[in-house]
């Protein structure tokens, strides 16, 4: 595996970045392996890294019906926090953002991690209030947050407009200071790399088209567009696919698929330092390093497959931002584009066991699981190794659905859904 460094840097300058090698081989699948993960977004990419890392399971294959980090991972805003209100969240995201800090770092590829900062506009007595449960629960986990004065965040935030003649006047801000962004691309590319260099395998535009059991119930291998793979363990990692891919080993999944989607303006001279979010106007943006204001909203109101979303929701998008912060008014939108998410009946993940042996399952993370994407992969590495769940993932079980244990994550959800 090629290492980066500034000697290795230039040297490429030199050649005009021509002569780098591939940074993962174009792998063909084998008859059988120890794990087969099915999606090669970042949490699945992420698993094959930290098993292949941290758990010395090597002979692994990661299966995507198209290029890997095609999915959400590549089509995300990029957003990473972790002030969600319950203690099993706390734990979760705040688990994610401690391996964001370092993750450069360990897969010694720029990930690109900004913690600019999160700040979430209250425009409402009940929105502050709502806010102040969230920060008062956050701090009690030793979850950074914190309660801002409009002018405080005017002072964090230069673009916001405060004055009261608004319609939605800012009362307030709750802001995760910690919290930030990071170049989703190179997330998938930087665990894609390390999984890779340890002996993963990455089969790439190649369909999971089912998955067998045997006779005794327990999983056997997976049916693909290249043929059977036969696996002892497989992990589904897929997203708004998950229903689909698991139906066909017969479990129904409480998931609904909506299209979720996102768009970018032209580029622009740095004018805008973290990222906003408002619950209420409903619409959030950043600045991108390439200048493009990112901008998102909720999901559609009705559940697809396409990946692409309708045009009302992008212009109810676009008046939220300009409700807002007016001085974008004349900005030109470059490009817009859509995912399609899994959304869970409490609005937190599903990690852990399925009741088929050797079958997991990590998914639900609908319009927020990007920042959890190292996280996820670790624990959902952890879980398939020990064939146990992690004790941050043990809460996340697909039987909360008939115990009733939820966690109901719908307000910190935040815009999306
Ligand atoms: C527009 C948009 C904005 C978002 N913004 C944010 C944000 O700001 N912050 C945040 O935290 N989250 C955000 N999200 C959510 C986030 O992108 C996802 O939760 C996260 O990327 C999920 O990662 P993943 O690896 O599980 O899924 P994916 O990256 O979607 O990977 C799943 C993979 O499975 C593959 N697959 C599906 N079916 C099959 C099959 N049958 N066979 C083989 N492969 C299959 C897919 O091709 C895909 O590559 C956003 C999502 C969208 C769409």
């Amino acid at each position: 595996m090629t290492h980066f460094s500034a000697r290795s840097l230039l040297k490429n300058a030199l050649s005009g970045h021509k002569d780098w090698p591939a940074q993962w081989p174009e792998s063909q699948p084998k008859a059988e392996y120890d794990v087969v993960i099915v999606g090669a977004g970042g949490h699945g990419l992420g698993a094959a890294y930290y098993l292949a890392s941290q758990h010395g399971i090597t002979n692994v294959a990661v299966i995507d019906k198209g290029w890997l980090g095609g999915g959400n991972t590549g089509r995300n805003t990029t957003i990473i926090r972790s002030n969600y209100l319950y203690d099993e969240s706390a734990r979760l995201y705040d688990h994610a953002l401690d391996l964001w800090d370092n993750l450069s770092q360990e897969l010694n590829y720029n990930v690109m991690y900004s913690r600019r900062g999160v700040m979430m506009l209250a425009h409402s007595v009940h929105d502050e209030q709502s806010f102040q449960r969230h920060i008062h629960s956050n701090r009690l986990n030793g979850v950074d947050n914190c309660w801002l004065t409009p002018a405080e965040a005017k002072a964090f935030c230069p673009p916001l407009d405060i004055t009261a003649r608004r319609r939605f006047p800012v009362v307030g801000a709750a802001l995760q200071r910690r919290a930030g962004t990071a170049r989703h691309d190179a997330v998938a590319w930087g665990y894609a790399r390390g999984a890779a260099a340890r002996g993963v395998d990455i089969i790439q535009n190649c369909p999971v088209t089912a998955i067998r059991r045997g006779p005794d119930g327990a999983v056997t291998g997976v049916e693909t567009a290249k043929g059977f793979i036969r696996a002892k363990k497989v992990a589904v990692s897929a997203a708004g696919s998950t229903s689909v891919v698991l139906q066909s080993a017969g479990l129904r999944m409480p998931l609904e698929s909506y299209p979720l989607q996102a768009l970018v303006s032209e580029p622009v001279k740095p004018c805008f330092p973290c990222v906003v979010m408002s619950n209420t106007v409903h619409a959030y943006i950043s600045q991108s390093d390439k200048g493009e204001l990112v901008i998102g909203s909720g999901t559609d109101q009705y559940v697809s497959y396409s990946q692409r979303g309708g045009l009302p929701l992008i212009e109810h998008t676009v008046a939220a931002i300009c409700e807002v912060f007016p001085m974008f008014r004349r900005m030109r939108m470059l490009r817009k584009w859509g995912g399609i998410v899994d959304v869970t009946p409490d609005r937190s993940p599903i990690l852990g066991k399925l009741p088929v042996k050797g079958l997991y399952v990590n998914c639900g993370w609908g319009t927020g699981g990007f920042k959890a994407t190292p996280g996820a992969g670790h624990l959902l590495a952890w879980t398939v190794a020990k064939d146990e769940p992690h004790p941050i993932n043990a809460p996340f079980t697909l039987e909360r659905f008939t115990t009733g244990r939820l966690i109901d994550e719908a307000a910190a959800a935040a815009v999306a859904h």
